[in-house]
């Protein structure tokens, strides 16, 4: 309770200072995990530019300084409001398994999944890269200004030189081998091999002139031509060899979508349909959590983080068994969250008692078969909420021409049968890996976007996002500290609660109820902007070097 006061007086105290200062909410803004990234977006929304074009110039930028995390050899989900129309388009840019990827390929010959390495670093796991072309895309629908002059920030970075940024070079010192491959070596370590530091500056020249040919020459120039033939080349010399063929690379597809949307008390919240699983586990949680109105509660104590802990925990259960690509598996999306299957899944909920780890439930219409985010707003009130990832830190640490191919194919079920039933992720060739990310956005009952969010940090992206929701949309809190709440995570298993913050504090009493608990740090990665009077506030998570500013 006296935090949240504590709070309320903070954001009273903020409002007060900025009208004395005469200064608006800003009208446009953008959040995302680097300040030269976000730089980048504001610079093209003051030149005339819609959100789509910021978003572009910000994942040119993020795929410089922020390698690690995503870039044109990865995959994504974006989110687009249309301020005019309130109409929300969905661009999935996930990664695909090539024509040539079987079933049992991360099984060793024993028949055993392959080791966190071995299948990560390696031709493996790279999926086709899907974030260029759906970008292109979505530059086609909602973009201003000309796409080659959305590459100009970022090709500056890349070729002039950039301070080495806190967590990438966390991540430098942190990942064992980074540096055997050559490309890689190149440009994050110095002649001694040794790592380069935060602060130290460095370019990514290579990166510059990939970045120079897609401006002037579209998309095409990436999945065709000298740059596919050499991630072709890539993948299948490795020594743990890929499939990846130049046709994968020539028949990839963006895939428009239906935003799956459902109602939470007076709003409507929207996010990314299969092959993710983050839109259906949301509106899950949320609709199971609504009667027990956790609003009353105040942020962060017991009753409330035992409630959504034992929601995720249901709707981790089902998102194992159901959700997968949808091209390939029939997902019984509109059972999983109707209201009558909602209620029958919340008989297993107690406010007294946890109900450990639970099986998946039966919803109707079943037939038995078979990481960076930014969000943006521009001055004429359309928005993107985008998710960006190459999976793993670093992807599979292949570099090709200065980018990180992605490893996303890891995002399978290595195994493709478990109880001698098909596991509805398993590899097929052509298929999306399931996701988590979950690009979100929040209408009121008229259709005015009230906010716009997203994480990192794979299947803990639907735990932080969901928690952001409950802090602003339940506890009232402003972006900046519903981001900032500390975390629990339930994904059908432990109740994990954030190192280092207040919440473990809850531990014995979440014994108390039958959870098992784990305290562990968090990487986070959120990115949120939400309305504030006329305007916007935003802000990124303080667990990673993003910040969100206006104008
Ligand atoms: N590959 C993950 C997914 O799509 C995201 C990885 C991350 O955020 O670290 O679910």
């Amino acid at each position: 309770m006296r935090l949240r006061r504590l709070l309320a007086a903070l954001a009273v105290l903020l409002a007060v200072c900025r009208a004395q200062a005469g200064l608006a909410a800003p009208q446009a803004m953008v959040a995302a995990a680097h300040p030269l990234a976000v730089e980048a977006g504001l610079e093209m929304l003051r030149r005339g530019g819609t959100a789509v074009d910021a978003a572009i110039a910000v994942q040119m930028v993020l795929g410089v300084v922020e390698p690690h995390a995503s870039g044109i050899g990865g995959g994504g989900f974006l989110l687009h409001y249309d301020g005019t129309t309130h109409a929300i388009a969905v661009y999935d840019g996930r990664e695909t398994a090539p024509a040539g990827a079987t079933p049992t390929m991360f099984l060793d010959s024993n028949g055993k999944p392959l080791g966190f390495r071995p299948a990560v670093v390696s031709g493996i796991s790279v999926g086709v890269p899907g974030v260029l072309a759906m970008l292109e895309l979505a530059h086609k629908d909602y973009g201003k200004l000309a796409w080659r002059d959305l590459f100009a920030p970022a090709i500056a970075v890349a070729r002039d030189g950039f301070a080495v940024p806190p967590r990438l070079a966390a991540w430098l010192s942190r990942i064992p081998g980074l540096r055997e491959e050559p490309g890689i070596r190149t440009v994050y370590f110095n002649a001694d091999g040794l790592p380069r530091k935060a602060g130290e500056r460095i370019a990514n020249p290579e990166l510059a002139e990939t970045m120079r040919l897609i401006a002037d020459q579209g998309a095409r120039a990436f999945y065709q031509g000298p740059i596919a033939a050499e991630m072709v080349e890539r993948v299948r010399g490795h020594v743990r060899p890929g499939t990846l063929a130049l046709a994968d690379l020539a028949d990839y597809r963006p895939i428009k979508r239906e935003a799956l949307c459902g109602p939470y008390r007076v709003w409507v919240v929207c996010g990314m349909p299969p092959p993710s699983s983050g839109g259906i586990a949301i509106l899950q949680v949320l609709g199971l959590l609504e009667p027990f109105e956790i609003w009353r509660d105040t942020p962060n104590d017991l009753r409330s983080i035992h409630l959504i802990a034992e929601a995720s925990r249901l709707a981790f259960a089902d998102r194992d068994r159901y959700v997968a690509d949808p091209a390939f598996v029939q997902v019984p999306t509109a059972g999983l969250l109707s209201p009558a299957y909602l209620a029958e899944r919340r008989k297993l909920m107690s406010p007294d008692r946890s109900m450990g780890k639970v099986g998946p439930g039966v919803p109707p219409g079943y037939v038995e078969r078979g990481t960076s985010h930014m969000s943006i707003v521009d001055r004429w009130g359309n928005a993107v909420a985008f998710t960006t990832t190459i999976e793993a830190p670093f992807g599979a640490q292949i570099m090709v021409r200065g980018f990180l191919l992605n490893n996303e194919l890891t995002d399978f079920s290595p195994t493709p049968e478990a109880d001698g039933k098909p596991v509805a992720n398993r590899v097929e060739p052509g298929k999306r890996p399931r996701s988590s990310m979950s690009p979100t956005l929040v209408l009121d009952r008229d259709g005015r976007l009230v906010a716009a969010l997203g994480s990192a940090g794979g299947a803990r992206i639907i735990g932080d996002t969901l928690q952001t929701l409950i802090g602003m949309l339940d506890w009232d809190l402003p972006v900046s500290a519903a981001i900032a709440l500390p975390r629990v995570i339930n994904a059908n298993g432990a109740t994990e609660l954030e190192a280092g913050t207040p919440l473990t504090g809850l531990a014995d009493g979440l014994r108390g109820l039958g959870h098992q608990v784990q305290v562990r740090g968090h990487e986070g990665g959120l990115t949120g902007i939400r309305r504030v009077g006329d305007g916007w506030e935003g802000s990124a998570d303080p667990r990673r070097d993003g910040v969100a500013r206006g104008e």
